[in-house]
């Protein structure tokens, strides 16, 4: 679909309505396929991720690690006298490391000639999408193909007293201009967990109200779900799982949670309240029903190739429903920018990763150990701890474990499970396994650097077969 440059009319071959990481990966890949792009957005480029997602709270989570590692220089033979978050000088920083990237993405679109047409899009038919600016002016962009990437938006449950001041979602807990003595974080998802960890690291106590009998009950192995709540709760946060939110009331100047719990009906006070309930996908107001697009619920239904029902629709990401990260909108975006340009590819959401960026972090891929023992006959667990791990010694970082489940004949890796210091990055190595169907074996035997992290995986890997060298469990 390459097209010459007398053929530039209004008429696009693609418009992309969202430029997340869903819709500007599909810009980008689709654009250097040869198509002729058209991006909508209404807001800032890089959606929910880059602004107010992802990138911020990693900046935070950055700046937290440092503040606590840094009090403890003492143990690695450094003198800091004394370590403060600088509030004002952190919320730069968060910001500059957003901007960078915000700027970064619309360099490449620029470089790739996508069109970015900022305003609000609505479906009009099925090959058009209506664009209102912020002045109130609308354009119709015409294409061949539409992609649908609007990502989602912050869950609202029927809790009384969601609006009372000091009541947060995510966006507003992105800007810290002081911190609260007491933060309660209604659920105990990723983005609670992730919030609690940047809180109770800048000074504030820290409630957990979770209803469900474990945390991270999305999809985490139930057995590094648990032992990351007793760590966290061993580090002083209060932890409440089985909890049913009531209600939120004002309580002097600040807040009331009232919640029931094993133990009856509790309320627990605060300075401020972050609700943390789920996200879901961002689908009204697009013109959708109108056209008749059929949807799952909130989401809308695509099929294996990411097409809806109406012809050259697509829709990818937060949108579409399933896991709502941001690499697997990202590649969604991937996936879709080659089928509307004659393609023929279906999603594979096998190697998939969760990273949740708590202290300490976990990550997983593939199967849980509850999920194999439901599908496989046969199943083989095997174990490595970071305290045997030499490089995690060295880093004073000795929390956590490798957890790999395996097809107990062929040792095929099913699933790979960690906790600890830069597991988030680690997992690399599992989701390469879990793609091309790698056995503990081969993990075995490839050689891993001496000393890093991810020796601890090559260990586990040897455990399958019973020959751990640097451990001995009595
Ligand atoms: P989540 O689904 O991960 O967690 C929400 C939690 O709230 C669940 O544990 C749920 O049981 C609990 N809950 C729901 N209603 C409740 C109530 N009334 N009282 C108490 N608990 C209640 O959702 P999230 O943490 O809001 O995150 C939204 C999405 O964003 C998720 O899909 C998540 O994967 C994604 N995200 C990913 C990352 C990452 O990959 N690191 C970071 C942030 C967000």
């Amino acid at each position: 679909m390459v097209r010459t440059e007398d053929d530039l009319s209004d008429f696009y071959d693609l418009a992309i309505l969202g430029a997340g990481p869903g819709g500007y990966v599909a810009a980008l890949r689709a654009a250097q396929l040869g198509a002729r792009v058209a991006l909508i957005e209404k807001g800032r480029v890089g959606g929910t991720c880059l602004n107010v997602g992802c990138i911020p709270t990693k900046a935070l989570t950055t700046s937290a690690e440092l503040l606590l590692k840094a009090r403890r220089a003492s143990e690695f033979g450094v003198s800091i006298p004394s370590a403060l978050p600088d509030l004002p000088s952190l919320m730069a920083y968060k910001q500059a490391a957003v901007d960078r990237l915000v700027g970064g993405v619309e360099q490449l679109l620029m470089g790739r000639k996508v069109a970015l047409v900022r305003g609000e899009g609505r479906l009009v038919r099925p090959d058009t999408l209506r664009v209102t600016d912020a002045v109130g002016e609308a354009v119709e962009i015409s294409a061949r193909h539409v992609i649908l990437a609007p990502g989602s938006v912050t869950a609202r449950q029927p809790i009384p007293g969601l609006d009372l001041p000091g009541v947060m979602t995510s966006t507003e807990a992105l800007d810290i201009t002081d911190v609260p003595a007491h933060l309660i974080v209604i659920g105990g998802g990723v983005i609670g967990l992730e919030f609690a960890c940047i809180y109770e690291a800048l000074g504030s106590r820290v409630t957990v109200l979770e209803m469900m009998p474990t945390l991270l009950p999305g999809g985490t192995d139930e057995s590094l779900a648990r032992r990351l709540a007793s760590i966290l709760r061993r580090r002083g946060m209060a932890i409440h799982t089985g909890a049913t939110v009531q209600a939120i009331e004002p309580a002097g100047s600040g807040l009331r949670v009232i919640f029931a719990g094993a133990k009856g009906e509790v309320a627990v006070e605060g300075e401020c309240v972050l609700v943390a309930v789920g996200r879901w996908p961002n689908t009204g107001g697009l013109g959708l029903a109108e056209l008749g697009v059929k949807m799952n619920g909130r989401a809308i239904a695509v099929d294996e190739h990411l097409r809806t029902n109406l012809p050259n629709v697509w829709a990818i990401g937060d949108a579409v429903g399933g896991m709502m990260l941001a690499h697997k909108a990202m590649v969604d975006g991937r996936v879709v920018a080659e089928n509307v340009t004659g393609g023929q590819r279906a999603v594979d959401y096998r190697s998939l990763p969760s990273v949740i960026f708590t202290r300490p972090e976990v990550a997983s891929v593939g199967l849980t150990e509850a999920e194999a023992r439901a599908q496989e006959a046969d199943v083989k667990v095997t174990r490595f701890p970071f305290s045997a791990n030499p490089r995690a010694q060295i880093l004073g970082e000795t929390e956590g474990l490798v957890k790999l489940v395996c097809e107990a004949g062929s040792g095929r890796v099913l699933g790979v499970h960690l906790m600890g210091l830069h597991v988030t990055d680690l997992i690399a190595e599992g989701a390469l396994a879990v793609q091309v169907g790698a056995t503990a074996d081969d993990l075995a035997w490839t050689t891993h650097a001496h000393p890093t992290l991810p020796e601890a995986m090559l260990e586990a890997a040897l455990g399958f077969r019973g020959a751990t060298i640097h451990f001995h469990s009595r």
